[in-house]
């Protein structure tokens, strides 16, 4: 091969691409064989629905997927000349605007690449704001203790100090302690992030009186967005009152965001914060006025933007109403229907939870010694991925249906927990064993339910097949029951044994 010249003469001493996984598939059919290995080792929403509260997963349709592959905007460099991305431009133009209508503000950024990044890119807007009027000394940070962790990592980002706010019985920011830090905090009260509808699943009715009362104390409101599902069409952080927020569009707006991203968190901000919004990378910043990029591309994670553009083109306002009711009507379906097994931990003062729900699953340690991930790891053997896991309350599960699930599929839900709730009742009435039940040692792998040797005190039918349905589409766990406390606190390499490769059996 030609040197490349001007690059000093290096001669490359350390093998790379050597794991055998780049020098084993050689043809495309090999090649695809093995992606649907590893697809077929993932329980996903191909297989049954995800219910993970708070996370939004909801349905990627493929017609809003194909555009990203469109040449015109997944080849663009991020960097190009303006009059080469005429058609970008008129589709990022266009879902700014929707965007900022959906929030009921006046500006959208289309830059985070993450919601964690949206709120660190609002707070800069807030920060900003404050030091232009002179009260750069505005520095504290009110965030409710159901917030989600990423709240008080951007707070603690843009160098605020965070005063944490107590939560009532109901789950509701406690009112009293917010107008107490107010009045504590009041000369340095910077802002305060929310989330609504709440981390609790409940939509606070006390969340107009919280945005008054924080702008009467100087500060700022931040919403978290991430609840967006439960908003759109309906309500909007801009009519609430809120001065900044970021949608997660990988939540609401249907990125898929299933393995870890990538995301896209635009924030939209009322009209005196217009002027703080992140810059071009490429600008010229004035440090005095102006926050600079966030991220270092203009437009963030550009060509995935297309997917939310069409699903709102798609959908229309019509529908994007009807899709946050359906959203809102199917978890309250579902917390109604499973009520009388989990008490569902938080409820608004009507009796109905917004577009999740909480259920309480910390009763059954005491009567049969099952814990939240004995449930968790057996919706596996039922084929459903488990909700959201001991957030944010611990020893809970939060379920999030969305309106892209049937009702079909929702009473499949709903059976798998009604089933699992008579497996509790077995083994707290002693007809399982405490230690030795298929709560405990769920998930159930193939080969330990076909292994010789069975001497488990319940049957493999039990194990493999515990509801009729199940038949029709068995989903096998790769991996049994695996220790996570161990696993979170003791680092395993993945690397290439010596032996890989080799039919050595071991
Ligand atoms: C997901 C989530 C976030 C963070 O968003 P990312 O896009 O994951 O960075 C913040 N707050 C809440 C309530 C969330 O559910």
């Amino acid at each position: 091969m030609e040197a490349i010249t001007g690059l000093p003469e290096e001669e490359r001493v350390a093998d790379y691409l050597s794991h055998p996984v780049f020098n084993t598939h050689h043809s495309e059919t090999e090649l695809l064989r093995y992606m649907k290995q590893l697809e077929n080792k993932d329980i996903a929403l191909t297989h049954s629905m995800i219910a993970l509260g708070s996370c939004t997963m909801k349905l990627n349709a493929t017609a809003e997927m194909i555009p990203v592959t469109l040449p015109g905007f997944s080849r663009l460099h991020p960097f190009a000349p303006r009059e080469q991305w005429q058609g970008y431009d008129l589709m990022l133009a266009e879902l700014g605007e929707w965007l900022a209508e959906l929030t009921g503000f006046a500006a959208v950024s289309l830059q985070p690449n993450a919601g964690s990044q949206g709120e660190y890119a609002g707070l800069l807007a807030i920060k900003q704001y404050h030091e232009s009027r002179g009260e750069g000394h505005r520095r504290i940070c009110l965030i409710p203790q159901s917030a989600h962790g990423t709240n008080f990592a951007s707070a603690v980002m843009v160098a605020y100090e965070v005063v944490p706010v107590r939560c009532d019985e109901q789950g509701n920011v406690d009112m009293g302690h917010l107008r107490e830090c107010l009045v504590t905090h009041r000369e340095k009260l910077a802002a305060c992030m929310v989330t609504y509808p709440s981390t609790h699943g409940v939509f606070e009715t006390e969340i107009r009186a919280l945005c008054e009362a924080v702008h009467e104390a100087g500060g700022q409101v931040y919403m978290d967005g991430a609840n967006m599902n439960a908003q759109v069409g309906l309500t909007s952080p801009g009519a609430i009152g809120a001065d900044v927020c970021h949608l997660n569009l990988h939540k609401t707006f249907c990125i898929p965001h299933g393995g870890g991203g990538p995301g896209m968190g635009p924030i939209g901000v009322a009209a005196h914060l217009a002027s703080f919004l992140p810059q071009d990378p490429l600008a010229e910043i004035d440090e005095q006025m102006q926050v600079g990029p966030v991220s270092a591309a203009p437009f963030g994670s550009g060509c995935i933007l297309t997917i939310s553009w069409a699903y709102i083109a798609m959908m229309g306002g019509d529908g994007l109403r009807e899709a946050t009711a359906m959203a809102i009507l199917n978890a309250n379906y579902l917390a109604h229907k499973l009520e009388a097994y989990f008490p569902v931990l938080f409820k608004g003062s009507e009796g109905r939870v917004a577009h999740e729900c909480i259920l309480d699953l910390r009763g059954f340690k005491a009567t049969a010694g099952v814990e939240v991930e004995d449930v968790a790891k057996r919706l596996i053997d039922y084929g459903f991925h488990a909700p959201t896991m001991s957030w944010p309350v611990a020893g809970t599960l939060m379920v999030e249906p969305t309106e892209s699930e049937s009702k079909a599929e929702l009473d499949r839900f709903i059976d798998a927990m009604i089933c699992i709730h008579e497996e509790i009742r077995k083994v707290a009435e002693g007809v399982w064993d405490k230690a030795d039940n298929p709560l405990k040692n769920a998930p159930h792998t193939a080969e330990r339910v076909i292994a010789e040797s069975w001497s488990q005190g319940y049957t493999r039918e039990e194990a493999a097949y515990p509801a009729a349905w199940v038949r029709l589409n068995k989903y096998w766990p790769p991996v049994g029951r695996v220790d996570n406390v161990y696993g979170d606190r003791n680092l395993f390499c993945s690397c290439v044994t010596p032996s890989f490769g080799k039919a050595t059996g071991e």
